[in-house]
């Protein structure tokens, strides 16, 4: 299973990941006061959008440059790493001096230049899925990436369309076990696009990571109603933290049942 190491944090590994942020930066005291939130509550990375790929022309696109200033003060500031979304080759220079990580979005995933120019950079991406991609569509895709060198690639489980509407995507937590097992690269899982729905972040969170995802991430904002994107999709503070204390729950869950399970494997307990 291949693991990397981003600063001190390595993606991949015993340890589950949260990325958690505003879907789009919206100003200075916005994302601080975020950053701050998400950081005290345990997050490793903070996630959000300075360019928006928005559905419609005529929604807020994001701030662009003035939103990556935003985005590495939030990050120098509070220690988190940070993460967000690159549209065009000719905006990734930016976003490389700015960002730690890189995100491709589901609308881009089947861009094979964008995925070719981002595989000669030296940053780390995160390749989401698109939301019609087959399971060897989305890791052909991720190849575009390895190839050009760039290893350091981990895969998001996002949600795909299907003909129900219940949920905005319909979360494919089987498609978890068998990108790894297929890949070998580190898989998160994503409920907020995943279902477009607050609330069922937190369970559909807890599944993706028992399915095997190396972590999770959300959109994070203190007033989700007044958000200027994806604001149904968004936990406030007090979801935010409850989700934090239901994962601690379920890693302590997992390490006891990986325990035991070790233990019946080396003989040390009986069954
Ligand atoms: C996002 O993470 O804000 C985003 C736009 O996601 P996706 O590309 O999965 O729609
Ligand atoms: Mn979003």
């Amino acid at each position: 299973m291949a693991t990397f190491k981003i600063g001190d944090l390595t993606i991949g590994g015993r340890q589950k990941i949260v990325m958690a942020g505003p879907c789009a930066i919206e100003g200075r005291e916005q994302l601080l006061q975020i950053a701050r939130e998400v950081k005290a509550r345990g997050a490793h990375i903070l996630r959000g959008g300075a360019y928006k790929p928005r559905t419609s022309p005529h929604s807020f696109q994001g701030l662009g440059p003035q939103g990556l200033f935003y985005l590495k003060e939030a990050g120098e500031e509070t220690g988190l790493l940070t993460i967000t979304e690159v549209m065009e080759p000719e905006e990734l220079d930016l976003i490389c001096k700015y960002a730690d990580i890189l995100q491709v979005g589901a609308r881009n995933m089947f861009n094979y230049p964008l995925l070719k120019r981002i595989g000669r950079t030296d940053k780390p991406v995160m390749l989401k899925r698109s939301f019609m991609a087959t399971v060897e569509e989305f890791l052909l895709a991720s190849e575009y990436i390895l190839k050009e060198g760039n290893q350091r690639v981990m895969l998001c489980e996002r949600g795909i369309r299907t003909f129900d509407h219940i949920t905005r995507n319909t979360l494919d937590l089987a498609s978890i076990p068998i990108i790894k097992k297929m890949s070998g690269l580190p898989i998160i899982v994503d409920p907020s696009h995943g279902t477009g729905r607050s609330d069922i972040i937190i369970p559909m969170a807890m599944a993706g990571l028992v399915a095997g995802a190396d972590g999770v991430m959300v959109e994070v904002h203190p007033n989700p109603k007044k958000a200027l994107s994806d604001g149904l999709q968004t936990l406030d503070f007090p979801h935010f933290k409850e989700m934090m204390d239901e994962l601690g729950d379920l890693y302590r869950y997992l390490a006891s049942a990986e325990e035991k399970r070790t233990n019946r494997i080396t003989g040390a307990t009986n069954p």
